[in-house]
């Protein structure tokens, strides 16, 4: 008896040396900088131009007959005035009607290019919730600090920050050695198949073969992240794939006051409820296991035990990350019905009831591993699974955070925000930079603008704005950033 004590304890005294070793052992990952002096610039003059910007009504919507093109004509006409030295310097293309395709020719054609892309088209208003801004989504207000207005923050901070970025070290005299390509398409709210596809396609033809493409997709996360009080950069390494999968139930329709023992509602429903109970596995691996290296030593030494020795506690760690929406989503692929439909009358037995379900791919799966789930989970025969093609896209191959280009960027945001923790983060959302992917396996997903737990609502929701010194400073990554990899 005494012996198996004694056993035992020792056991545990190892376990818990491994431990405490693993955790004191984990080292920063963040690049050693020094800071670079603040760029000087004109915030004020940056808001203005940015809030001009907000007043076009540039939307995507869903039915494409209803795009207007007035809306885009304007708004490429007030960049045109806004930012003459860059259109005097740099050649512009239109691709496929709107989408703006600039190049800044480098020096040393033996480079492989830079290429920055962002959207000119925004989301609409939701009808009905106008009146709830604080100020009109298109009125591009400065008030109380901060630009106000539908695009502030997704994505024409980003078009006109990069433009800021470019007429700025055009004029203090910068030549670039290294191309710089602007890519900004005009429908990346619906897919971007008309913009963003078609400008890759057109690089693809020319052989461009870039060293990296930055997009949106990560953001500067302050107060996000508990346990981390230093503003955090997410960098977007991959993003999730998305398949929408069809149900339908199909029988005899008929009289209600006959009803079969099963309806197709009855079946369709038991089917969901099926679904929803056997989610697809949760896993912390990929992009979620980098940002969990790169977090775990910043963190107090509790959380920074559970980082370190995920080989104990992992599971642990997947169910507390998981317990969130936000959490969950990165750790697995999601399901999420979001169409149901059946019958016409209430007194008459619907023949067909047929279901829509989302489901956000995490790298590692697909489109294909997907069905064959919903199939196993959904077991009844007399549900027809089906995906819709049309729907599909797979998950994004996976940027190396230890290549050169991730690390390029990790350097430049610390050298502007020197407090900041950057680190590999996998975006739930789907980008432009998806159409991107044949040309280079680097791509990096980031804007500059500070994303805070009140923030979040506001991307695609109502008040959508950003703070005036915030986006000047992620004009000052962008200028950074150029001046790292490009000058
Ligand atoms: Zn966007």
């Amino acid at each position: 008896m005494k012996r198996i004590v004694l056993v035992l304890l020792v056991v545990l005294v190892g376990l818990i040396a491994a431990v405490v070793t693993r955790t004191l052992g984990l080292h920063s990952r963040q690049a050693a900088v020094a800071p670079v002096a603040p760029e000087p610039l004109d915030s004020n003059a940056l808001a203005q131009r940015l809030a001009g910007a907000l007043r076009f009504k540039t939307i995507s919507y869903q039915d494409s007959t209803q795009f207007e093109a007035r809306e885009f004509d304007g708004f490429q006409r007030y960049l045109r005035e806004s930012f003459p030295k860059l259109h005097a310097v740099l050649k512009l293309e239109k691709v496929n009607g709107y989408g703006l395709l600039y190049e800044w020719v480098g020096s040393d054609t033996g480079l492989a290019p830079v290429v920055l892309l962002a959207h000119q088209d925004v989301v609409p208003v939701e009808p009905g919730t106008e009146g709830k801004w604080t100020e009109p989504p298109f009125g591009g207000t400065i008030a109380g600090g901060y630009v106000w207005g539908r695009g502030a923050l997704d994505d024409k901070g980003s078009v006109v920050g990069i433009l800021e970025a470019v007429e700025h070290l055009i004029s203090v005299g910068a030549k670039p050695r290294r191309t710089v390509y602007l890519a900004f398409g005009y429908d990346e709210e619906v897919g971007g198949r008309r913009g963003a596809a078609r400008i890759a396609a057109l690089l693809a033809t020319r052989n461009v073969r870039p060293e990296f493409v930055l997009d949106e997709g990560g953001a500067l996360a302050t107060g996000l992240i508990p346990g981390v009080a230093a503003p955090v950069a997410l960098i977007g390494i991959a993003e999730k794939g998305y398949v929408t999968v069809e149900l339908t139930a199909q029988a005899e329709g008929g009289h209600s006051s006959m009803p079969p023992k099963e309806t197709v509602v009855g079946i369709l429903a038991a089917g969901l409820t099926r679904l929803e109970h056997h989610q697809m596995p949760r896993a912390i691996r990929g992009p979620t296991a980098d940002l969990f290296d790169f977090l775990g030593p910043e963190m107090p030494f509790g959380p920074r035990l559970v980082m370190a020795n995920r080989w104990l506690f992992g599971g642990l760690l997947a169910a507390g990350f998981g317990a969130t929406p936000q959490g969950n989503a990165m750790l697995r692929t999601t399901t999420a019905p979001t169409v149901l439909q059946a019958g016409v009358k209430e007194n008459v037995l619907p023949s067909t009831a047929r279901a829509l379900v989302n489901f956000r791919i995490l790298p590692g799966d697909s489109a294909g591993s997907v069905l064959e789930h919903v199939r196993r989970a959904v077991d009844d025969p007399r549900i027809t699974v089906r995906e819709l093609q049309e729907t599909v896209s797979n998950p994004s191959g996976v940027t190396s955070a230890n290549a050169e280009p991730f690390q390029l960027l990790a350097r430049t945001i610390r050298q502007v925000i020197p407090e900041a923790v950057v680190t590999p983060w996998l975006v739930v959302g789907a980008t432009d930079s998806r159409h991107y992917s044949g040309l280079t396996p680097n791509i990096l997903r980031f804007v500059g603008a500070p994303i805070g737990p009140d923030d979040v609502r506001r991307v695609h929701g109502t008040d959508e704005r950003v703070g005036v010194q915030a986006y000047a400073n992620s004009v000052r990554i962008y200028i950074q950033l150029l001046k790292n990899a490009a000058l």
